[in-house]
């Protein structure tokens, strides 16, 4: 089993239906899952993909530009390879999971895991939809998700709290805001805000 449809868990699944392993995959989330994501993937994570999965790209950025006014800096990187990809977040969890689905993985959800007992060599996870058995469990539950936790596993991972904020802005606002990407961060807290854009196209 199989639990979270993020990227790391639905690659995870997909990999594992590939080999001939019986998967099952659970997300808490009804999916696809809308997740406020910048919607960016680095050419070192694109290398990491699984293969042959399409992947519903909106904009493949070969060029980036690095403003910093306050210091009066200004940077730039091109190279022939794309250096970001970017794309929706649900739509590219979503190509995962469908992916891992047509391979032969179970997608249950929404189904929260809310206990896992270890029993002999075989484990019993306690779900929304009742009780499953399973000879091996991979964890994908993200930054704060709770199954590991309730495996018993550590999970060294420091928290720190976010704030999600949607708000919808005038035509000629977002003509403005549709090209650049927009973050800011103290160098002396770990404090950072993004501002990013939400809807169906990314920036
Ligand atoms: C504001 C913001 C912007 C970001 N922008 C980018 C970016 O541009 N590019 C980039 O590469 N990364 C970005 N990230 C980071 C990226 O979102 C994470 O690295 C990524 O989501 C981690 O994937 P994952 O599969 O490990 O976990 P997640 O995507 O968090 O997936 C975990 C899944 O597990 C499920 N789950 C949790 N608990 C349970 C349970 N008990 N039972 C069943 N299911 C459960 C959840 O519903 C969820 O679907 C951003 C993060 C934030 C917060």
């Amino acid at each position: 089993m199989v639990v979270g449809a993020g990227p790391a868990g639905a690659s995870a699944a997909l990999t594992l239906a590939r080999a001939g392993v019986d998967v099952v995959l659970v997300d808490a989330a009804e999916l696809p899952r809308r997740k406020c994501c910048a919607g960016g993937v680095v050419y070192r994570a694109l290398a990491e993909l699984p293969a042959a999965v399409e992947m519903p790209w909106q904009r493949r950025c070969q060029r980036i530009q690095f403003h910093l006014p306050a210091d009066g800096l200004h940077f730039q990187v091109e190279r022939q390879l794309p250096l970001i990809s970017m794309v929706m977040r649900a739509d590219f969890d979503d190509a995962l999971v469908r992916a891992a689905e047509t391979a032969g993985a179970e997608v249950r959800a929404p189904c929260r895991v809310s206990a896992v007992h270890h029993r002999g060599h075989h484990l019993e996870i306690v779900t929304a939809d009742g009780t499953l058995d399973a000879g091996f469990l991979v964890v994908g539950d993200g930054a704060v998700g709770t199954a590991a936790r309730a495996a018993g596993w550590l999970v060294p991972v420091e928290s720190v709290a976010a704030i999600n904020w949607e708000i919808e802005v005038a035509e000629d606002v977002f003509a403005v805001l549709r090209r650049r990407h927009d973050s800011t961060s103290a160098p002396s807290s770990p404090a950072t805000a993004g501002c990013f854009r939400s809807g169906t196209t990314c920036p």
